[in-house]
């Protein structure tokens, strides 16, 4: 019989710790202080909770725990004296079944990752859908981590082992993320459509973008939408009717990749609605507004330089220019769309027409929300599963050149040089000491170029890109005066002149207070602390933002939250904690609009 949260909470305290028996490898006492902690309102509170008690323990008990686990394929896998749940998960990921090489090479692993770091290596080898991981897969982990540092390998240690615990803790209570690895399967199965082989490559209306597309819709009618359709830029728009013609939630994210990108960024925020619209379907259920789920063509801007393009086309904002530009193969945006089967013609004014077309009229719309992968390691550090935006973060960009004098490297002094590139190089820490005392600013010098540089001539000239983003246009403004004033002191100290010109700028995006507050609720019902934070990255709820209040919720990702690479990831239980959380919000709307409905509840 699996364990109940009732069993748990209501058990005397000798009798509750044998229930969690074996969730830490060898180490009761994690249980035993989580315990103290009881009544757990949801399983993701008790896993928050323990991974607590872990994060505040001495670095000696952290130390000893992830010492308390085997090595992977290693000897007392071979000896059968590895405990039954550590059996169970090296079975599962096929380990039992190494050819001699594959175990060759383990155990080689094993004994550098041991005398690098002193520790056994710990990876949750069930891996994010609970399933398995391949022994590739492994094999690869295991030399990616080899190289870390050790102070990051302790961390990634311990958050393996905290998903460990989570897959024997759901198993103990016969608990599987069902809705979450639904998400999880179909962003697995829309990952095959890639323009480049062995990597995740989705450009606007390519062919692999418009299967992608195709997928998306023939989901969006299995999962019981009433009218699907692409749009005339591309988006895929399903909308599930309400019980009366009212209003309507806007959600949504993109599902075109950067290349080489990650499975996760953009499509978990179309997913995840969907997952959402199939249960209340599939319950019979109508709520009293429509949902209208967007999956945005082109949001990256990686083939036409026309960044949220299909975000911009629902607010009236699409540059006529763009469809005269054209891609790396010389083909331009308008024959583009028109070979995609967007639009019968190419021709201007129809094309044009038809994109106008597209505009909503906020007056229809309640507001628009928008799940997306964190792409940070903020929540991952935090052992938290969702996070709150409060804003998305004003951004200013610029290219700039300092100008210097090129000389020989052997004869001129020190002292009488006019070093273009160290004139960049002390304008870079400038950055990052002064966006450092915003403690949420951020200040990036990411492309440096000495023009005709040469290993024996002093830089007489350096190129370089910026990057300033900030949760507020005045922040964002602060730091550009104080940077712009930094470069032209070091230029004047340094005798070098310089020269810099804005690329780019955005407002922030700032959520709308009163939903930002019903994701916080959302959250908070889940039994969750809430997190608020800003983001980074643009989305293409920025681009709503113009037309009616927006907030997003933020997915923790794994492998320290990195994306824009193929390494990003996200477990299924945390994505079925996305769905609860989206369920949430609809519940709480629907109660506004005075017609209570409870579907989703929590996930437990
Ligand atoms: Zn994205």
């Amino acid at each position: 019989m699996p364990l109940t949260l009732d069993q748990l909470n209501s058990a005397p305290a000798d009798a509750a710790l044998p229930l969690l028996d074996g969730l830490y490898e060898h180490s009761p006492w994690i249980a035993e202080a989580a315990l103290a902690q009881r009544p757990f309102v949801s399983l993701a509170q008790l896993k928050f909770i323990l991974a607590q008690v872990v994060s505040s323990a001495p670095l000696e008990a952290q130390h000893g725990l992830i010492r308390a686990h085997p090595e992977l394929a290693g000897k007392a896998m071979v000896s059968q004296s590895l405990t039954a749940e550590s059996t169970h998960e090296q079975s599962k990921a096929g380990l039992t079944n190494c050819s001699a090489e594959e175990f060759a090479q383990l155990q080689q692993l094993n004994a550098d990752y041991k005398a690098k770091f002193g520790w056994p290596f710990v990876l949750a080898v069930r891996g994010p859908r609970g399933l398995g991981l391949s022994r590739a897969e492994i094999i690869a982990t295991f030399e990616r981590r080899l190289r870390g540092h050790p102070d990051f390998e302790l961390q990634e240690c311990l958050r393996n082992i905290h998903r460990i615990a989570e897959i024997r803790l759901n198993d103990k209570f016969g608990v599987s993320p069902d809705l979450g690895d639904r998400v999880w399967d179909w962003q697995e199965h829309l990952s095959q459509y890639s323009e480049a082989p062995g990597q995740l490559t989705v450009t606007y209306l390519t062919d692999a973008h418009r299967a992608c597309a195709a997928f998306i819709r023939e989901q969006m009618q299995v999962c019981g939408f009433d009218r699907v359709a692409v749009d005339a830029v591309g988006n895929v728009v399903g909308r599930y009717d309400g019980m009366t013609a009212g209003q309507t939630l806007l959600t949504g994210s993109h599902y075109d990749t950067v290349r080489n990108g990650g499975k996760y960024d953009g499509r978990l925020g179309i997913f995840v609605p969907m997952a959402c619209v199939h249960a209340l379907h599939r319950a019979g259920q109508r709520l009293p507004f429509a949902i209208e789920v967007v999956a945005f063509a082109e949001e990256e801007g990686q083939r036409f330089k026309a960044t949220f393009l299909g975000s911009g086309a629902l607010t009236g904002d699409f540059n006529p220019a763009w469809l005269d530009q054209r891609d790396a193969d010389g083909v331009s945006m308008r024959n583009a769309m028109q070979q995609a089967g967007l639009c019968e013609t190419n021709e201007t004014n129809t094309v044009l027409k038809r994109i106008a077309s597209l505009q909503r009229d906020p007056a229809q719309y309640l507001g628009f929300v928008e799940v997306h992968i964190e792409q940070g390691p903020v929540l991952n550090a935090l052992n938290l599963p969702l996070g709150i935006v409060t804003s998305i973060n004003a951004s200013a960009r610029y290219q700039g050149e300092v100008v210097g004098t090129a000389c020989h490297a052997g004869t001129t002094p020190m002292n009488q040089r006019a070093d273009a590139a160290c004139a960049v190089a002390e304008f870079m820490l400038a950055c990052e000491q002064r966006a450092r005392q915003d403690g949420d600013s951020v200040a990036t010098v990411g492309q440096l170029l000495v023009p005709n540089g040469s290993v024996n001539v002093v830089p007489g000239r350096c190129q370089f890109s910026l990057d300033l983003r900030a949760p507020s246009n005045a922040q964002r403004d602060a730091l550009q005066v104080d940077l712009l004033r930094a470069l032209a002191d070091i230029c004047a100290q340094r005798k070098v002149s310089h020269h810099l010109t804005e690329s780019m700028r955005a407002s922030a995006a700032p959520s709308a207070p009163e939903w930002q507050s019903r994701w916080e609720n959302a959250v908070a019902s889940l039994g969750l602390p809430i997190h608020r934070m800003p983001s980074g990255a643009g989305h293409d709820a920025m681009k709503l933002h113009d037309i009616m209040p927006q907030a997003m919720l933020f997915v923790r990702g794994q492998n320290a939250g990195i994306s824009h690479n193929p390494l990003e990831s996200t477990t299924s239980d945390d994505m079925q904690l996305a769905v609860a959380a989206f369920g949430h919000l609809l519940d709480q709307l629907a109660q506004v609009s005075s017609v209570g409905s409870n579907s989703f509840g929590q996930v437990d």
